[in-house]
C-alpha cells in the first residue's frame, strides 16, 4: 500500500497504523497471558506456560513502548537496566527454598509501582480526571501501598529478619479496621473533592502503616498463604491502575493477577485446613515447638542404605512421597536415578503429591519436573490415596507434616483436620530424614514410630545416592 493510501485510511478510520500494532500486540499479549495460566496448572504443560507468559510480558512492553504519550525514552531506559541489574541476579542466584520470601519481595516492588503511577496521575491530572477515573487511582493507590509495606513485611519474617511469631495486643482487629476505614475514608472523600490534595500524603502514610499492622498478627507458617493473597491485592491494584491509566491490558493483566492470587490463597487454606478469616485475623500460624523430650524417649527402626536397596527391589510396588527435605537437599536428580534403577527392575513406581509439600505450591511438582520424572508418575493426594493397602513400600523422602497421622485423629494438633498422604496404610513405611526433628508444624509424628516403619537417616541425596549405588552393584552382580 503506498504511503499516500496509509494516510488516507488512518485519516478515515482517526487511528494510526502504530495504534493498531499496539492494539494487536495487547490482545496477543492478554491471549499470552490467560493460556500462560491454563497451562502453568498442569506441570506437563507448565513451561509452555511459562514461555506464553514470557511472550506476552514481552509483547505487552514493545507495545507499550511505542505509546504516543512517552516523550522520552532516557529514564524508561535508566529503569530498564536497573531492574535487569537486579532481577537477573535475583532469578539466578536464588534458592529454589527461597522462592516465597522472593515471590513477596517482587511483589512488594510490583505494588510500590502501582502506588507511585496512582501518586503521579492524582498530582498531575486530578483535578481534571473523572469520577470513575479517581475512583481506580483510590483503589490503586490504597492496595498498591498496603501491599507494598505488608509485602515487605512477609519478606522479612519468612527470611528471618523479623520474628515469625504474631505480635498481637488487646482490640488489634479494631486498630486495624480503624486505619483501613480512615485511608478509606480520604481516598472517597479526594474523588469528590480531588482539590484536596493535602490529603493525600495522609492517604499514603495510612495505607503503609496498614500493610505493616495488617501482617504482624500473622505468624511465619501462614506467610506463604498470605502472599499468595498480596499477590492477589498487587494485581487488583494493577487493574485499577488500568482503569485509571485507560490501558485495557492492565486491566486484564492485572484482574488475571489478583483473581489467581485469590484463588490461590484459597486452596492453600483449603489443603491446609486453615480458614480464611482464620489466617487474616486469628493470630494464628506460629510455629509451634517442637516436643523433642518426648521424641526421644521412644525408639525407632533404623536400616542402611543396603538393606534399604534390597528391600525395595524385592517389592512390586513403590510410591514416593517427596517433602520439604527433598528441597533442602536438592536430591531430585538423585531420586530420579533411583526411579530409573527400580523400574528397569519392573517395580512400578509413582510419585504422591502432596498440594502443601515443601514450602509453595507446586513445589514437589516443580522439582520433580526438573528431574524429568514422566508426568503420568506424579499423582495427586485425592487419586493415589486409596492406592497405600495395595502398596508394597510407602517411601517418604523428606516429608514429615504431610504424612503425619495426628492430621486425622488429635484434636490439639494444630495440623488437625489437614488431608495427609496415608503412608501409614502402606505395608511397609520408610522415611529418609537426618534425624527426629519436626516438620513445618513443629509436631512429633507417630507415623515413625509404627511397627511397620523404618528409618533412613541421613541427608535424602546422600542417602538416596547410596541406595543407588547399592542397586547397582547389586545389578552388576546379577
Ligand atoms: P515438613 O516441613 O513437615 O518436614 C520436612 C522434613 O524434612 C523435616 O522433618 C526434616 O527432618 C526433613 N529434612 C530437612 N532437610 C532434610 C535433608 N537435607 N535431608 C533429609 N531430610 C530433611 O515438610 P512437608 O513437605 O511434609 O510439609 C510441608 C509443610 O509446610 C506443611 O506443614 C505445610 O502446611 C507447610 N507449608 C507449605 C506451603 C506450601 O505451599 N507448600 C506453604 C506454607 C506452609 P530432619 O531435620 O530430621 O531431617
Amino acid at each position: 500500500m503506498s504511503l499516500l493510501a496509509t494516510v488516507a485510511e488512518e485519516a478515515v478510520s482517526g487511528r494510526t497504523t502504530v495504534e493498531n500494532f499496539i492494539d494487536f500486540a495487547y490482545l496477543i499479549s492478554a491471549i499470552g497471558f490467560i493460556m500462560s495460566l491454563k497451562w502453568l496448572s498442569h506441570p506437563s504443560t507448565a513451561r509452555k506456560g511459562v514461555k506464553a507468559g514470557e511472550i506476552g510480558m514481552l509483547l505487552a512492553i514493545i507495545g507499550t513502548l511505542m505509546k504516543h504519550e512517552i516523550v522520552e525514552y532516557r529514564w524508561i531506559a535508566i529503569a530498564l537496566v536497573i531492574g535487569a541489574a537486579g532481577g537477573v541476579p535475583l532469578a539466578l542466584l536464588m534458592k529454589m527454598t527461597a522462592v516465597p520470601q522472593r515471590t513477596a519481595f517482587s511483589h512488594a516492588l510490583g505494588a510500590l509501582a502501582a502506588g507511585l503511577v496512582g501518586t503521579a496521575e492524582f498530582y498531575l491530572h486530578g483535578d481534571t480526571l473523572s469520577k470513575v477515573a479517581l475512583t481506580a487511582i483510590g483503589f490503586e493507590v490504597v492496595l498498591g501501598y498496603l501491599t507494598f509495606t505488608g509485602s515487605l513485611m512477609a519478606f522479612g519474617k519468612l527470611q528471618g529478619f523479623i520474628t515469625g511469631k504474631p505480635i498481637l495486643y488487646p482490640g488489634q482487629n479494631f486498630v486495624n479496621l480503624g486505619i483501613f476505614g480512615a485511608s478509606v475514608a480520604i481516598a472517597g472523600y479526594l474523588v469528590v473533592n480531588p482539590t484536596a490534595a493535602h490529603l493525600f500524603p495522609w492517604l499514603i502514610a495510612l495505607t503503609l502503616v496498614f500493610g505493616v499492622f495488617l501482617i504482624i498478627p500473622i505468624g511465619g507458617a501462614d506467610m506463604p498463604t498470605v502472599i499468595a493473597l498480596l499477590n492477589g491485592y498487587a494485581g487488583l491494584s494493577a487493574s485499577a491502575m488500568g482503569f485509571a491509566l485507560d490501558n485495557k491490558l492492565l486491566i486484564i493483566a492485572g484482574a488475571l493477577d489478583g483473581t489467581s492470587g485469590l484463588i490461590l490463597s484459597i486452596i492453600m487454606c483449603k489443603a491446609m485446613n486453615r480458614s480464611f478469616t482464620n489466617v487474616l485475623f486469628g493470630g494464628f500460624g506460629a510455629v509451634a515447638q517442637s516436643k523433642s523430650g518426648a521424641v526421644e524417649e521412644r525408639s525407632v527402626r533404623s536400616i542402611s542404605p543396603e538393606e534399604t536397596a534390597q528391600m525395595l527391589e524385592n517389592s512390586d510396588s513403590v510410591i514416593i512421597i517427596p517433602g520439604y527435605g527433598m528441597a533442602v537437599s536438592q536430591a531430585q536428580h538423585k531420586v530420579r536415578e533411583l526411579y530409573d534403577a527400580l523400574s528397569k527392575r519392573g517395580v512400578d513406581v509413582r510419585f504422591a503429591i502432596h498440594p502443601v509439600a515443601g514450602r509453595m505450591p507446586g513445589h514437589m511438582n516443580v522439582l520433580l519436573a526438573e528431574a524429568d520424572i514422566p508426568y503420568d508418575r506424579l499423582i495427586d493426594m485425592d487419586e493415589i490415596n486409596s492406592e497405600f493397602p495395595q502398596t508394597d513400600v510407602a517411601l517418604v523422602i523428606g516429608a514429615n507434616d504431610v504424612v503425619n497421622p495426628s492430621a486425622r485423629t488429635d484434636k490439639t494438633s494444630p495440623i488437625y483436620g489437614m488431608p495427609i498422604l496415608n503412608a501409614d496404610a502402606a505395608q511397609t513405611v520408610m522415611v529418609v530424614k537426618r534425624g527426629m526433628s519436626a516438620g513445618f508444624a513443629g509436631v512429633e509424628n507417630d507415623l515413625f514410630f509404627m511397627d511397620k516403619t523404618m528409618m533412613l537417616f541421613g541427608d535424602a541425596k546422600g542417602y538416596i545416592a547410596d541406595v543407588v549405588k547399592e542397586l547397582s552393584g547389586v545389578h552388576a552382580g546379577h
